[in-house]
């Protein structure tokens, strides 16, 4: 068994006294979930200024079998950054923006460069960068990648994975993959980049990135509508998307009570309208174009649509500071369920027309499980992407609730798998869903995944325990 602790001191030496923590009280805040779920243990945290420094602190850990957990903003919500043992690796030093290309719209930048950082340098040279969600000013795009983010306007743009044209990655035996092609076109053998996005640190470190940039909107119209059912809501959005096309950016579902308990609890969150109703929708169109023909169609189906009653209500931002606050009220849905008591959390995807199925039946499925729990409904319903989130029922017990959390998600992951869904939209596996990954995938895909884990790392040092039961 070689001796970890040589290993340590090899990375301490490569890192020189700045480049490391080893100090309990330090390396805290490394070894623990944001929200407090899960609190993990690591021997050290490796803070690499270059992509050479991660290839050698590879190697040294190959060598020496240590487990290295790659860290971005840890952000994350299915505990995938925690580490059990081993290192941390933060990419937290790797935060250059290499080049900025307005002509080839691309930029290329280290792992470690925030979310936001890369939006507002994007902004700079008149281009977009799409990739939007509500960690963006502490997420970096090594995470978003390693997790093949969603968010906000997957609608029109894609994930991660769809923004992504080059990678460089550090192998975990410390060899460095250049895949930094700026290309729209490249069909040279297996697309290896895309082994790397959604891998959740498991098969390599990603260490850079080129990144797709589109035209900066030049139009913006934000509106936000309400219904008497999430039927109507799919109504307006199959509408919008066929008479919109790709304007329409973001198409955010909410229902009534996660509406309630944001205008509740929320700082500065002003209810929409005078009264509540079931659900509602916030949409966003954009366009590069000058001029007022969005806003032009954007009142023709809404017109359409109230006259026909598929809607009931329903306001259109009149400045940037009106749709701030109507983004704000869907941003702070996850924020808002705290002071309400425990929430047991799901994100899942299904077909969109089969969303209307899904709350049907998943309603009543809970109900029969536990009566009284509350249904805080909300998501990216544009991509079928719903974070269906249950909070405790009135005067319940906290831990009793949460210990029931497989009684509750198990019929809602049950419904969603017999409507050809996905358990996990955009948060990925972790430690958190491993075990529903195993129940329904199957055994081949199983056993490709594994393969492709043992032959990249035959070792088990990338991420042990994530994705994959030990
Ligand atoms: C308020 C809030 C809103 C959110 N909204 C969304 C949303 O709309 N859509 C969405 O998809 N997610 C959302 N998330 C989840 C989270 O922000 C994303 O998963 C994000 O992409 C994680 O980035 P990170 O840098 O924080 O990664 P981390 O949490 O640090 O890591 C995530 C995973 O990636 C691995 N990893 C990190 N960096 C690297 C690297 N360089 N190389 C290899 N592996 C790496 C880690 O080991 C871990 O498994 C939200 C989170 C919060 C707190």
């Amino acid at each position: 068994m070689p001796d970890s602790q040589l290993g340590l001191q090899a990375i301490r030496d490569v890192l020189g006294a700045d480049g490391y923590i080893d100090s309990q009280p330090d390396i805290e805040k490394y070894q623990v979930e944001w929200r407090g779920l899960w609190t993990g243990h690591c021997d050290l945290v490796a803070k690499p200024n270059s992509t050479d420094q991660v290839s050698k602190i590879l190697a040294i850990c190959h060598e020496f079998e240590i487990a290295v957990v790659p860290q971005g903003g840890n952000t994350g919500l299915v505990g995938g950054g925690v580490p059990n043992s081993g290192i941390v690796l933060t990419t937290e030093r790797l935060n250059r923006i290499r080049e900025i290309d307005p002509v080839n719209f691309t930029i290329t930048c280290d792992a470690g460069v925030v979310l936001a950082d890369i939006q507002s340098s994007a902004d700079q040279v008149d281009r977009l960068f799409p990739l939007s969600l509500g960690a963006e000013g502490s997420c970096q795009i090594g995470g978003n990648l390693s997790t093949n983010a969603g968010g906000v306007q997957v609608l029109k743009y894609g994930n991660a994975r769809d923004l992504v044209l080059g990678l460089e990655a550090v192998l975990p035996d410390g060899r460095l993959w250049d895949g930094m092609r700026g290309l729209r076109k490249d069909n040279t053998g297996y697309d290896l980049k895309h082994l790397f996005v959604g891998a959740e640190g498991t098969l390599g470190v990603i260490t850079g990135a080129v990144l797709k940039l589109y035209p900066k909107p030049k139009q913006e119209e934000t509106c936000i509508v309400a219904f008497e059912s999430v039927e109507k809501c799919i109504e307006l959005f199959t509408r919008m998307n066929a008479q919109a096309g790709d304007a329409l950016t973001a198409y955010e579902a909410m229902n009534a009570l996660a509406v309630e308990m944001t205008v509740k609890h929320g700082q500065g969150v002003r209810a929409p309208f005078e009264q509540q109703y079931p659900w509602y929708a916030l949409m966003e169109l954009t366009s590069p174009r000058q001029g007022n023909d969005l806003r032009d169609a954007l009142e023709r189906v809404l017109e359409a649509a109230f006259e026909d009653g598929t809607v009931l209500d329903g306001v259109i931002a009149a400045s940037g500071a009106q749709s701030a606050d109507f983004w704000r009220i869907r941003e702070m849905i996850p924020e808002c369920q705290g002071p309400e008591g425990a929430s047991i959390k799901n994100d899942v995807s299904i077909p969109i027309s089969k969303v209307p199925d899904f709350i049907n039946q998943t309603r009543q499925a809970v109900e029969k499980v536990m009566p009284g729990i509350r249904f805080v409904s909300f998501g990216h319903i544009g991509d079928g992407n719903f974070h269906y989130n249950l909070t405790q029922p009135i005067g319940s017990d906290r831990d009793t609730y949460l210990a029931q959390w497989h009684d509750v998600t198990d019929p809602i992951n049950e419904i969603v798998h017999k409507l050809n869904g996905s358990f996990s939209a955009e948060h990925g596996i972790g430690q958190l869903k491993r075990d529903e990954l195993v129940r329904y995938r199957s055994g081949v895909e199983m056993d490709l995944m594994r393969r492709i884990k043992s032959a990249l790392d035959p070792k088990g040092i990338m991420n042990p325990g994530k994705i994959f039961n030990l």
